[in-house]
Order: structure tokens, then sequence, then C-alpha cells
């Protein structure tokens, strides 16, 4: 469909790195050959991501040349949306918790500083209702996909849009770049989030490789109930929020570093 409005400039810009950097069929190291510009439209503004695109180099391998892309990627927007999942799940929240009209989601949204059109809320609400019916309109071509790879990478994500809204835990698959199961749930409680988990492991039925998250304590409990006896320390996680925490830390410590170097010994 071609653009009637011009893409509002980006507020703020990311970059995505992968955290799987070796190749998850031959564990040979996958390079970043090329890296993608993306714009999303969140609650926060609008966000330009980098994205670091890897792919395996080893020509004896099934997936040479397959592009892996940033898992986090797919936490911030579904693929070919230009709408952030956060908006997504918004409009999800007021709609089936609130009972609200599209054009007052529309309004609402406005007042939060989206830029959205009422005619791209109707469709916001439909990607909406596609992602919470996914799993059962279409676990059989996930199957399929998940057989032909013979392993899965899972993300998992979950969007409370405010306070006393339930919340969206979207599953996926990093390496396909699959949305597997999406659903509201009312609290974060672990033992739900584990019953979604057991739902994907018993019927997508392939060895999961991984888990990446932002190292929640319930998703971290619900992984240690749902996915035991898989992983045999394969299932890890990557505290992604809190590695950025620390490069930031070790960055700042560095800079004062210079810092002081630069301008000699400085008391305290
Ligand atoms: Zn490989």
């Amino acid at each position: 469909m071609a653009r009637k409005s011009p893409q509002p400039k980006a507020t703020s810009s990311e970059v995505l790195e992968c955290v799987q950097q070796n190749c998850p069929s031959c564990g040979k190291s996958m390079w970043n050959e090329y890296n993608n510009l993306r714009r999303v439209r969140t609650l926060k503004g609008v966000i330009q991501l980098l994205l670091k695109i890897r792919r395996c180099q080893n020509r004896s391998c099934e997936r040479y040349k397959i592009k892996y892309r940033p898992e986090q990627e797919g936490s911030w927007a579904l693929p070919q949306q230009e709408f952030g999942l956060d908006v997504i799940a918004l409009v999800g929240a007021l709609r089936y918790q609130e009972y609200r009209s599209i054009p007052q989601i529309h309004q609402h949204l406005r007042n939060q500083g989206v830029e959205v059109s009422e005619r791209s809320v109707t469709h916001l609400l439909e990607r909406y209702d596609e992602l919470v019916a996914l799993w059962l309109s279409d676990h059989l071509r996930l199957k399929a996909i998940a057989k032909k790879q013979g392993r899965l990478i899972l993300a998992i994500d979950g969007m409370q849009p405010d306070v006393g809204h339930e919340v969206l835990w979207v599953i996926r698959d990093c390496l396909s770049g699959e949305i597997i199961l999406a659903k509201t749930l009312l609290s974060s409680r672990n033992e739900d989030l584990a019953a979604l988990l057991s739902q994907v492991k018993n019927t997508l039925d392939v060895e999961i490789d991984g888990v990446i998250s932002d190292g929640q304590q319930s998703i971290r409990k619900a992984v240690e109930v749902a996915l035991l006896g898989i992983a045999h320390g394969l299932c890890h996680f990557h505290y992604l929020k809190e590695a950025a925490k620390v490069i930031y830390e070790a960055d700042r410590h560095a800079r004062k570093g210079t810092k002081k170097a630069r301008s000699g010994h400085m008391p305290d």
C-alpha cells in the first residue's frame, strides 16, 4: 500500500545487537554483514532502530547465509508494522478491557502523543485480534516451521500498557522471526506463564535452544518450571536490560577514568 503521509521524524534511536552471535546450527561465529534501519512509532516517541543483522559464513552449514536478526526487534514491533507492539497492546487493552470505541481510542493515542489516524487505529485493532488468535488459527503452520528448523530460540515479552491492565505476553521464535503465541493474562504470575510455555513446548515438540528475555523474575521462574529437563544447560537467559546497564556503567567509569587521566591527579 502506498504511503499517504510522510514518516514522522525519529525522536530517539537504539542500536540492537544479536544476543546470539554464534550460529545456532554449526556453532561458528555469525558475522554482522549489514545493518537495517527501521522506524517504529511507540508510546515513547518515534524510535529509529539500527538492526545489526548477522549471517553464518560456513558454506557447509544448513543456515549458511540465512539472516539472524537481533532478538529484541520483535519486542519493539511486529514484522512489517510501523507502530510499536506497545501501541497495539494499548489499543487491545482499551478496546477489550475498557470497552472504548475506535474514536475514543484514537483520541487517547493522540493525547499520548502518538501520531495516528482513526483508520490506522482500526487497522491496529485488527492486528491485535490476529495476534491473540494466532496460536489457535496458525499452530499447524508454526509446527511445520519448527519441525523444519529442528529447534527454536524463544523470546518472551510481557507488555502491560498501564497499571491495572492485563499483561499481553508474546512468545516469539528468533530463528524464523515468527510470533508463536500471544495471550493476555490477568497477572504476571509465573504459573500462568509457565502454562503458556508448556503449551508451546508440547505442541511444537522441538528442541528449545535458548530463551531470551529481559530477565524478569516471573519469566525466569516460568522457564524453570516449564522447560526443565529440556535444556540441560542449553537454556540460558540473557539479561538484556541488565547487560545494557552493566555496559553503560563500565563505559561511564571508563569515561571518568579518561577524564581523570587527562586532567591529572584530582583530589576526591
Ligand atoms: Zn552455521
